[in-house]
């Protein structure tokens, strides 16, 4: 392990230990104060990661502002106080036939994260994006490993996050940006015995080998790793209508937003042989057609889009229906289409295609369908197009998509995830590694956090979530009823 690495754990660690107890107004202030740091950077941190991600003024300057709107949502989560869930049963001294203590309950800091920055999302969920900001409002301290790929944005915002620590005359170690860009550094940083939680977002093998290095330790420690999926579109349509043609428009901008490079993105159409496919497939074609190349964020999603895209449409009995260009090239966008006998029966076609492509997949009936996405493994989104009023049918998707997806989105498009308090951003393995969580939305704050009782407490020593006065005013379940008095 790096003296590097080992000295910015310890950091982290002794940080942690005043920063876990700081006032909730206090984080509340630090990931605004952060916001405003980071818009402060101006024009120079877009044209830094317009260099560096290939990606468009426009999108970076609405992923700014999404990612300062993360961090002020975070900071009002904070002080609204419901993600602590304080529980107080007070004490029954004269019960019998034994006494009941006074038992209190309430969320706090699992202790120092890491958290990878991902290459997709240079702001949003990277240096200050929702995994830092959520840790930060739980009461963690983090340590961020800069993705390679944009290092330059990465510490840029990093001085940004720096600046707000000494605004408010904080600890400098409550926020360390490791630039340490290889395997041995990701390794070493969730193998050190500081380190309590990790959060990351990117391919499945990466988020694996992060479970690895986890399981190897001698404490094993939680690692919430976004892996992506396919996000299969079922279309229920019985006609090939305006309304359906609408909707095939919206889910042809889907396939091509971004380059494909969201995790959220539509790689899977599921649908009925016949008439009604025969008009999707044609309307995709000639949209996917005339989409253009776009340039994909960096040569190593470059060289496996064009690896994935091949491989795909090499397996038997799979048919190209549209491309963007004619020659091989990154950034293209694909449709193909096969039957379910073929993607059923080949496990290669279940896999992620990081990028702008889809595959459409022909089904014999209701009947097979099902069956097709019921082979599915877990996934972030399904969706149903469907008319309204089918609820039947609707009904028997819906039941089976609840199983094995964290969102499902009846008649629009799986990609923009919308941060909000009902969001879920995960799924069942292989789409994340605990389906029980969120990595967007006020939520995302319970991976950092463990429930604690305190029993027998005299009030002055107590968490001030717990004190009888309610001094942080927060709602609390006191004696199994909501109130946010005091006692
Ligand atoms: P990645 O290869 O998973 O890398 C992401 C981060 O994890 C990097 O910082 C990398 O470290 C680290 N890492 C990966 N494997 C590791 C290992 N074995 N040990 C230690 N650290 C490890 O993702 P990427 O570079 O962003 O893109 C590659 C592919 O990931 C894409 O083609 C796509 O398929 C997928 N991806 C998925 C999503 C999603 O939405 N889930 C988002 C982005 C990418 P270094 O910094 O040391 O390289």
């Amino acid at each position: 392990m790096s003296e590097l690495i080992k000295q910015a754990c310890d950091k982290s660690y002794e940080a942690w230990k005043s920063f876990k107890n700081a006032s909730y107004a206090t984080r509340k202030s630090l990931l605004e104060n952060i916001a405003t740091e980071i818009e402060n950077l101006g024009d120079e941190l877009i044209q830094t990661a317009m260099e560096e991600t290939n990606l468009p003024e426009a999108r970076l300057s609405g992923e700014r502002a999404r990612t300062c709107n993360q961090l002020r949502v975070y900071g009002k989560h904070v002080t609204d106080g419901y993600w602590a869930a304080a529980y107080i049963d007070t004490a029954i001294p004269d019960r019998k036939p034994l006494p009941k203590a006074d038992i209190r309950k309430i969320n706090q800091s699992i202790g120092p994260v890491v958290v990878f920055g991902a290459s997709n999302f240079p702001f949003a969920y990277s240096t200050a994006g929702g995994d830092t900001a959520s840790a930060l409002a739980a009461g963690s301290t983090v340590l961020l490993k800069a993705h390679p790929a944009h290092l330059k944005t990465s510490k840029l915002v990093a001085k940004a996050i720096s600046k707000a620590l000494e605004n408010l005359n904080l600890s400098q170690d409550i926020f360390i940006h490791i630039e340490e860009t290889d395997f041995s550094a990701g390794k070493a940083l969730v193998q050190h015995p500081n380190v309590k939680g990790v959060g990351f977002t990117g391919s499945h093998t990466g988020g694996m080998a992060l479970v690895k290095y986890a399981q190897e330790r001698e404490e094993p420690i939680p690692v919430f790793s976004e892996m992506g999926s396919i996000n299969p579109v079922v279309i229920l349509h019985e006609n090939y209508d305006d309304a359906l043609q609408m909707k095939v428009a919206q889910l042809a901008g889907a396939i091509t937003l971004g380059v494909g490079q969201f995790c959220t993105n539509p790689g899977l159409i599921l649908m009925l042989d016949g008439p009604v496919l025969e008009g999707v497939a044609a309307q995709l074609s000639e949209a996917i057609s005339k989409s253009g190349v776009g340039k994909m964020l960096h040569p190593g999603i470059e060289k496996a889009y064009l690896e994935n895209y091949k491989t795909a449409l090499s397996q038997k009995g799979v048919e190209l229906i549209a491309r963007s260009s004619d020659v091989d090239l990154p950034g293209m966008a694909v449709v193909a289409k096969t039957s379910s006998e073929n993607f059923l029966s080949n496990p290669k076609l279940h896999q992620e295609v990081f990028g702008p492509y889809s595959i459409i997949v022909a089904c014999k009936d209701l009947e097979d369908l099902l069956n097709v996405y019921e082979h599915m493994e877990g996934q972030l989104t399904s969706s149903i197009f469907v008319e309204p009023g089918r609820f039947e049918v609707q009904q028997v998707f819906v039941d089976v998509m609840s199983v094995k997806a964290g969102r499902i989105i009846v008649n629009g498009v799986p990609t923009g995830v919308e941060v909000c308090h009902s969001m879920v951003h995960g799924g069942p393995y292989p789409s994340t590694t605990d389906g029980r969580f969120t990595s967007v939305g006020q939520d995302a704050i319970l991976r950092w956090v463990r429930p604690v009782s305190y029993q027998n407490f005299e009030n002055e020593v107590l968490p001030d979530g717990l004190k009888n006065a309610n001094p942080l005013n927060i709602p609390r379940l006191v004696n199994g009823v909501w109130t946010s008095e005091g006692l």
